[in-house]
C-alpha cells in the first residue's frame, strides 16, 4: 500500500480539528458562518477555517493541501440546502472551482488526494448556516466532470491510522469511510426534514399549538421505515414530545380530514389533568396546519396512517 506522505500542515490542521471539535461541543451540529469566520489559534497566530469568497481554501500559512472545502454558493442565489449531499451512496460529491481541473485551487485538491490529507467540509444547510463534517477524504477527482468524490471518516480511528500508517488495510478503511459517510448523510436528512417540517408548522405542534423549538419534534405521518414514508413536508407534522409519543403509538389518530380522533381505550381512560386537557380535550378538534399548502399533509399519506390507527383501535 501506499504511505501518505508526511503532512507539511499536519500541526496547524490537528489545531484546526481540535478548535472545530471544541465549536461543535458549545453550539452544536451546525454552525453560524460568523462563528466560522472567527477562525482559530495556533501557536500564538490566528488562522481562518475558511473564507466567504472561497471554496477551497488554505490559509496562507500552510504549504500542502486546502484546510477546507466549502459549499458555493452562486452569487445572488440562496444555497440548495444539502444540494451537494444528494444521495444514498458512500460518498458525497463536490463540484470544482471554474474550467480547469488544475487551476490553484483545484490542485489544493489534488494534493490533498495525493497525499490522503484529510479536510473539513463546511456543508451549507441553510443561508448562513454550516455543518463542518471532518475528517473528510477525497475519493477520487473527475477532471471530465469538474468534480471530486469525498467520504468521511471516523475521526478518532482516522488520527491513529493517520499517526500509524503501517497498521491500515486500505480496503477496510474504505469500507469504513462508505459507512461513517451513509451515516452522516443520514442525520443530514432529518436534521433537514426536522427544520423543514417545523418552518412549515411556524414552529408549533400541530395539535396543542406549543411554540417551543426544543420540545418539537417532526414526525413521520407514515414511518420512515415503511417504503412509502418519505422524508417530505408532506409527510411530516411538527408536534411536541407529548402529542408525538400519542400519534406515534396510535393512541391518537388523524382523520384524513385533519380531525384528530383519540383512540378508545383513551377515552375510557380516567385520570388527572395532564390526561383531560393536553390529551382528550383535543378530541374531534381540527389540526393546525401550514398556511402554504404544498406544506400540507399529503392525503395518501394521512389515508395510509389513519388506517393503520383504525386497525390498531
Ligand atoms: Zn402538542
Amino acid at each position: 500500500m501506499v504511505l501518505p506522505t508526511v503532512d507539511p500542515d499536519w500541526e496547524i490542521r490537528a489545531a484546526a480539528f481540535q478548535a472545530l471539535e471544541w465549536l461543535v461541543a458549545r453550539h452544536g451540529p451546525t454552525l453560524r458562518w460568523d462563528t466560522i469566520q472567527e477562525g482559530f489559534e495556533f501557536k500564538g497566530q490566528h488562522l481562518y477555517f475558511a473564507t466567504k469568497a472561497k471554496g477551497i481554501f488554505r490559509p496562507k500559512e500552510m504549504r500542502g493541501a486546502a484546510l477546507s472545502i466549502k459549499t458555493i454558493i452562486p452569487r445572488g442565489n440562496r444555497p440548495v440546502p444539502y444540494e451537494d449531499s444528494a444521495g444514498e451512496d458512500g460518498v458525497f460529491t463536490y463540484k470544482l472551482r471554474g474550467d480547469d481541473p488544475d487551476n490553484h485551487d483545484n490542485r489544493l485538491l489534488q494534493q490533498a488526494w495525493k497525499a490522503s490529507t484529510p479536510l473539513i467540509y463546511f456543508l451549507a444547510v441553510e443561508p448562513g448556516i454550516y455543518q463542518p463534517l471532518w475528517p473528510i477524504f477525497i475519493r477520487g477527482i473527475d477532471r471530465e466532470r469538474l468534480e471530486c468524490t469525498l467520504s468521511v471518516d471516523d475521526a478518532a480511528l482516522a488520527e491513529r491510522e493517520q499517526r500509524v500508517p503501517m497498521v491500515a488495510d486500505a480496503r477496510a478503511i474504505e469500507i469504513r469511510r462508505e459507512y461513517v459517510t451513509v451515516q452522516t448523510k443520514r442525520r443530514l436528512h432529518q436534521a433537514r426534514f426536522r427544520l423543514e417540517v417545523l418552518r412549515a408548522y411556524e414552529k408549533r405542534c400541530a395539535v396543542c399549538r406549543l411554540p417551543r423549538e426544543e420540545l418539537l419534534d417532526a414526525a413521520h405521518i407514515v414511518a420512515d421505515r415503511e417504503e412509502t414514508g418519505a422524508p417530505v413536508v408532506p409527510n411530516g407534522l411538527a408536534l411536541c414530545r407529548l402529542h408525538h409519543g400519542v400519534f406515534d403509538t396510535d393512541l391518537m389518530g388523524i382523520r384524513p380530514d385533519g380531525v384528530i380522533e383519540l383512540s378508545k381505550s383513551l377515552l375510557d381512560t380516567r385520570d388527572g389533568p395532564t390526561l383531560e386537557h393536553a390529551v382528550k380535550a383535543f378530541q374531534g378538534q381540527h389540526l393546525h396546519l401550514p398556511r402554504r399548502i404544498e406544506d400540507q399533509p399529503g392525503q395518501r399519506f394521512l389515508e395510509e396512517r389513519y388506517a393503520r390507527f383504525r386497525r390498531a383501535g
